[in-house]
């Protein structure tokens, strides 16, 4: 372990992406299969690779417990010292500096140690096998355990560059290894393929997860023709429910996997026992959204069933699930991936799939003002906007190209008003960057609503870390409460009923706008503009008919329907 902090301290300490990776390819050619698949995952902040689908559960709490047991410092001077590196690892390794000498510990021995974490029950029993670990440790290798377990590595070693390493280590062209760690979607695999030469069969396994392809997004119709360069350009509807990969083999096995490749098979049983049924091996791209009857119901109804292990009949009949499926990937023992866009969805739709699997709405878009008015129309429908790909593209996993493009624009922004502010973490630690943020009521209270911390420059953030400062009514840690002055347009993907602000309402993915200061805080967004965002464009529910296209799908959704209310008693 002492080598492998050693070379990430390396690799940190310089700015040059050429040396990282120089460093790094020499370290890797030193060692053996399991610990080279150990040192590219840990390198990259991953305790674990995709593939192997294990979650260590271990809070922020339990290591910062584990960490002030071993300490001789008071839990003042821990606190302060946090505030000093915001890092877990840097934190670790001054509040153990000075203890005496580590062990030598293999990363075997460490894996052995996450392992054991990861298998514990209870918070407090996990954070007694860290403790254990950690003891064994010297600062320097506490740091970087601390460092993985965190997920966050802060070296600058992006898994690009560990792509690069692994090239250069094991003398194997680069593309090779980036197609391998496409299909696999993990890093130690794919060290290990690299390692052994074994790149030719990075092909597509049934029940290994692939990472999905991503869309880039475009602000206007006439920029989508220009950046994809295709006469005419697909146009499908953008969903608001959650990304899914399923994958089925002949016998029924069948297996989910969300946008971040964790398995979420439990979460939606009616999707796996239809899915049993189709006879064919499958590996399906798709969205996953809460209907009933002919409606999309709103993301919040389906928000109930994520993470789920297990869904109760009742949470079952409340916010049933369908899978709108628009690509497929694999069929009956040949992966698809290379084949035209066009061909897989000829594919799919000749599958037949029946309820509760639905085809995406497909739509031809020949210029952009046709491309306006498709737009205007799924809006219409109360959809967040249109996804556009290339027909004649091939699916490559894991990337956001040119091939798929999306075009939301969004629905409004909100003029709102700071009232806390937080230190930010790595490069703008010494900055306070996020900021938590405010509409008013009719009568003058102010309510937060959200808390973002993107769409400023980092000029402006300094600016505001001045202006903060002065204006700070009072501290918490790493908080601090302001005076409610600097009003900020922000914008945001939805608005979700919340008990996590005091507005009762919370923000899907903000971003600052704009500095707004040409407007005093008496004069910012209120609370029922909040309500009236909400019930028009999110608490509606989506007619379902537009979601079907596939042929015969209208009469089966139509048909369960009935059962549903049947067995419903509505
Ligand atoms: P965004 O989350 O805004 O980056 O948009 C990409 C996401 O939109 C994907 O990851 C999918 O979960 C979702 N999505 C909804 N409809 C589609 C569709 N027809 N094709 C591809 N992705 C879709």
């Amino acid at each position: 372990m002492l080598q492998f902090a050693q070379t990430a301290e390396q690799i940190g300490a310089t700015g040059s992406t050429l040396e990282k990776g120089r460093v790094l390819a020499e370290y890797l050619s030193t060692l053996q299969s399991d610990d080279l698949s150990r040192a590219v995952l840990w390198m990259s902040g991953q305790p674990y690779g995709r593939s192997q689908r294990y979650r260590l559960n271990l809070g922020w709490k339990a290591i910062a417990q584990a960490v002030s047991e071993l300490s001789d410092l008071s839990s003042a001077e821990l606190s302060a010292l946090y505030l000093k590196h915001s890092d877990l690892g840097d934190w670790g390794q001054e509040a153990l500096a000075g203890r005496s000498g580590g062990e030598q510990v293999s990363l075997g021995e460490i894996a052995a140690g996450f392992d054991a974490i990861r298998l514990a029950k209870s918070a407090a029993q996990k954070q007694r096998c860290l403790q254990a670990l950690l003891a064994r440790l010297e600062p320097l290798q506490v740091k970087y355990v601390l460092k993985i377990l965190s997920l966050e590595m802060r070296i600058g070693m992006q898994e690009g560059l560990v792509e690069a390493a692994l090239a250069r280590a094991f003398d194997v062209p680069l593309a090779a290894v980036q197609r391998t760690h496409m299909l696999t979607g993990d890093l130690g695999v794919t060290a290990l393929r690299c390692q052994v030469g074994d790149l030719e069969k990075g092909e597509l396994q049934l029940f290994q997860p692939v990472r999905f392809m991503l869309a880039s997004p475009v602000e206007t119709a006439a920029e989508a023709f220009a950046r994809m360069r295709t006469p005419v350009l697909w146009t499908e509807e953008k969903y608001d429910g959650v990304r899914c990969q399923l994958h089925l083999s002949r016998d029924g096995r069948c297996e989910l996997f969300s946008r971040d490749l964790k398995e979420t098979t439990a979460a939606f049983p009616e999707v796996v026992e239809a899915a049993a049924g189709a006879g064919h091996e499958l590996l399906i791209d798709g969205e996953i959204l809460a209907h009933r009857g002919d409606r999309v119901l709103p993301f919040s109804q389906l928000q109930r069933r994520l993470g789920r292990k297990l869904v109760s009949r009742k949470l079952r009949l409340e916010a049933p699930v369908v899978l709108v499926a628009f690509d497929l990937l694999w069929l009956d023992g040949e992966p698809l991936l290379d084949l035209p866009l066009a061909e897989r969805r000829r594919r799919l739709e000749a599958l037949g799939l029946a309820w509760p699997f639905l085809l995406a709405r497909l739509e031809d878009a020949a210029d952009p003002p046709h491309l306006d008015q498709i737009f205007a129309e799924t809006r219409e429908r109360g959809n967040e906007g249109l996804m556009l790909k290339d027909p004649q593209s091939p699916y490559t996993p894991g990337r956001r190209g040119l091939a798929w493009l999306k075009l939301k624009r969004p629905l409004a922004s909100l003029d709102v008003v700071v009232t806390a502010v937080e230190w930010g973490h790595g490069k703008r630690r010494q900055v306070l960057s996020d900021y938590t943020f405010a509409v008013r009521t009719e009568d003058g209270r102010l309510l937060n609503v959200g808390k973002a911390y993107t769409g400023l420059t980092d000029r402006e953030i300094e600016t505001m870390t001045k202006h903060f400062l002065a204006q700070t009514i009072s501290e918490h840690g790493r908080t601090l409460v302001v005076k409610p002055e600097v009003v900020l347009e922000v914008t945001f993907d939805a608005l979700q009923r919340s008990n996590r602000h005091r507005s009762g309402y919370a923000m899907r993915f903000p971003r600052i706008v704009r500095l707004r200061p040409d407007k005093p805080a008496s004069e910012i967004d209120t609370l029922g503009r909040v309500e009236e965002l909400y019930s028009r464009y999110f608490e509606r529910e989506v007619p379902l008919a537009e979601v079907a296209t596939g042929p015969g799908l209208a009469e089966a959704a139509a048909e369960v329907a009935g059962e549903d209310s049947a067995g419903d008693g509505r």
